[in-house]
């Protein structure tokens, strides 16, 4: 099979891209002009969202499935060549304590999380190598502080954070930037399910803004760590948080 020509333009992946966060990040990078490849496993919300982007391209894949990532890899180095930036976004969450995770819901949670985040960024390696291209990975505020909650959750982004110190560290030599954006909380599907009135409330108090960021304060972030006014920030963690994390307060 022959390749594909190279992209005219820039090519962002991002993965965890039907919605929330991944979604918002796939909007913006389209208004600043990149072809983005929209990365998920949910396969019909993909198709549904993706459909209704111009300058979007859907790819099915399960990024804690080595298989799966190796294939994307492939799909990827067909179709562009090169990779401009990769937004390492897809996350699950689990808000319990130790005493309480039962291993499996562990593995879950550092399957997508973090092995996902290893799996893809190796993977996608040549393809950024080839554009020089830039990564951010998202971590969270829970990576940043410990609470009493979220054992596996806090554990998976505070090593994100390290994975991210550890590609800055290794790539640079290749032109490309490693960054960690670290989210305070914002209304998506994924805070829905653990965030409870209790936590909520406490959030709200605790936050010097005095309220959840939205999706699209974090895709700002995200976009500009990728793009060139950035080019000389590599090994970063940006709290995008409302100022939570300046405070000193705990995670409730
Ligand atoms: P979300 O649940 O709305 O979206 C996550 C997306 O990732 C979904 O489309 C889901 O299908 C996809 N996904 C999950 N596991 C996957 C896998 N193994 N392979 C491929 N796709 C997968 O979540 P969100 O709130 O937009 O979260 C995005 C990122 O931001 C996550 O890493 C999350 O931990 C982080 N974050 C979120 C918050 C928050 O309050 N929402 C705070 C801090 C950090």
């Amino acid at each position: 099979m022959t390749s594909s020509p190279p992209s005219a333009s820039p090519v962002a992946v991002v993965t965890g891209a039907a919605r929330g966060i991944g979604l918002s990040t796939t909007q913006l990078f389209l208004e600043q002009g990149f072809t983005v490849v929209m990365v998920d496993r949910d396969a019909p919300e993909l198709e549904r969202v993706s459909s209704a982007l111009s300058g979007t391209e859907p790819l099915v894949c399960d990024i804690s499935e080595p298989d799966q990532v190796t294939e994307l890899a492939r799909e990827l180095t067909q179709r562009h060549g090169r990779v401009d930036a990769l937004v390492n976004n897809a996350g699950v969450a689990d808000f319990r304590p130790l005493e309480e995770t039962d291993y499996a819901t562990w593995r879950e949670v550092m399957a997508t999380n973090l092995d996902g985040v290893f799996l893809t960024s190796q993977a996608m390696l040549p393809l950024l190598k080839a554009a020089r291209g830039a990564i951010v990975n998202i971590a969270s505020i829970s990576g940043l502080r410990a609470s009493t909650l979220r054992v596996a959750y806090g554990t998976s982004k505070a090593a994100i954070i390290h994975l991210t110190q550890q590609q800055a560290a290794e790539l640079g030599e290749h032109g490309i930037r490693a960054n960690c954006v670290a989210p305070g909380p914002v209304d998506t599907k994924l805070a829905l399910a653990v965030h409870t009135a209790e936590i909520r409330a406490a959030y709200h108090d605790a936050i010097p803004l005095n309220r959840y960021g939205s999706e699209r304060e974090i895709a700002e972030v995200i976009v500009f760590l990728c793009s060139t006014k950035a080019s000389y920030v590599t090994g970063q963690v940006v709290a995008a948080d409302g100022g939570f994390q300046s405070t000193g307060v705990g995670l409730p």
